[in-house]
């Protein structure tokens, strides 16, 4: 079972329930298509507000192995290639949950420094 996590932008949950994340999670498609066949669980659901490294750990502790930060994080966040660069330390990474994979920035990572 591949273990993985939903990274949100913290403005965006103020009016974001979340539901193209989630549907294209437990749909698998999109972002998660390369998941077809595979089992996976849905361990956290995180907005990057907050205590990050503490919630990222925790995220770790309880086995995630993918961290999927999501489109509006690629599109609007100011820091994204720098927070994909510090969690493809622990995480494997994945830029982009719904939509296009072809954003305003592409940027997967994974632990080893290869694109995925
Ligand atoms: S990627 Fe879409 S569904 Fe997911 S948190 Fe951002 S706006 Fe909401």
């Amino acid at each position: 079972m591949l273990k993985i996590a939903i990274l949100v932008r913290e403005e965006t949950t103020a009016r974001c329930t979340g539901h193209g994340c989630l549907r294209s999670f437990f749909a698998k498609t999109e972002s998660f298509s390369r998941y077809r066949g595979v089992d996976i669980e849905l361990i956290g659901f995180l907005h990057s507000g907050g205590d990050l490294d503490y919630k990222l750990a925790k995220m770790k502790e309880a086995g995630v192995q993918v961290i999927h930060v999501s489109t509006c994080m690629r599109g609007k966040h100011p820091g994204y290639e720098e927070l994909v660069k510090k969690i493809s330390v622990d995480f494997d990474v994945v830029g982009y949950t719904h939509g296009s994979e072809h954003g305003k920035i592409i940027k997967t990572v994974s632990v080893t420094g290869k694109y995925i």
